[in-house]
């Protein structure tokens, strides 16, 4: 079984990004899991702070364990964490990789803090790796009004990505390049700015991650690979995929109280939506 930074490398060989879903509990582990062996891709799966806290930081890495004991090509990320004790709690649980997300702090700050976790994820030995985040792509995964206010003007300048990565020692980049986090009711689609994809990309001379994809053009995804991302992140619309799924379910049968049962309408969804994501990420 290819290790998650072998897996990585293997996407950027081939120009195409692997897919990484976030979830809250099984039922949606289990859909990504299907979709993944439907199109015969690997796949990142991801817990952000709150997701985490839901599903609960062993019983998400037992379950990933499991399913790669059985040979599924699966790896577990801790989305976006906001402190070092909390990156210390998934390293130590066995993430395959963590995110710490200074974007927020002062780029020296950001440097400072990433630093400290890059130390201890080396010093455990697992190899687990370390994404760092700098530039804007907003905060959370939630169907919105209107766009955060200082979106536009914070996008990732190659040479301070270049500075950050030098410095910090990061294994991954989460640049900002025109998606964000959540999506804007009834809004455009966001642009994805490929070019600053391309420069980063060889300013850095890492991986990159592509944050916040649900909402942007088929034609934009299906080529962020080829620019530069080797991991492109997906959460919204997954969200939105399993509530629709489950309130069809209920609406059909409102008598229905069986969960295995009510729940599946959402478990198709993500289903279907994720395997949308994989095919478009693998370029297809
Ligand atoms: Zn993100």
């Amino acid at each position: 079984m290819q290790t998650l930074k072998e897996a990585v490398a293997a996407a950027w060989e081939k120009k195409i990004a692997l897919g990484h879903f976030n979830l809250s509990d099984s039922n949606q582990f289990n859909a990504v899991l299907a979709a993944a062996a439907a199109v015969g891709q690997p796949v990142l799966v991801g817990v952000s702070e709150g997701e985490r806290k839901f599903f609960g930081v062993r019983n998400i890495a037992a379950m990933v364990k499991a399913a790669r004991d059985a040979g599924v090509q699966v790896y577990l990320n801790a989305d976006h964490t906001y402190s070092l004790d909390g990156c210390k709690e998934v390293i130590d649980a066995g993430f395959d990789s963590v995110i710490f997300d200074g974007s927020h702090l002062s780029l020296e700050e950001n440097i400072a803090t990433t630093m400290s976790v890059v130390e201890y994820a080396r010093a455990k030995g697992t190899g687990v790796l370390v994404e760092g985040e700098i530039g804007r792509i907003g905060t959370s995964s939630k169907l919105l009004t209107a766009p955060p206010a200082d979106m536009d003007k914070n996008l990732t300048d190659p040479e301070e990505a270049a500075r950050f990565v030098r410095e910090s020692g990061v294994d991954m980049l989460a640049p900002a390049v025109g998606t964000m986090h959540g999506r804007v009711i009834g809004a455009a689609d966001p642009k994805i700015d490929l070019e600053r994809i391309t420069m980063i990309r060889a300013a850095v001379g890492i991986p990159l991650v592509l944050h916040g994809g649900s909402g942007s053009t088929d034609d934009d995804l299906r080529v962020v690979g080829n620019a530069g991302c080797s991991i492109a992140h997906i959460n919204t619309d997954i969200r939105v995929a399993y509530r629709k799924g489950i309130e069809a379910s209920l609406a059909a049968d409102a008598n229905e109280i069986a969960p295995y049962r009510f729940l599946e309408g959402g478990v198709d969804g993500v289903e279907k939506t994720t395997e949308k994501y994989i095919r478009l990420f693998a370029g297809a």
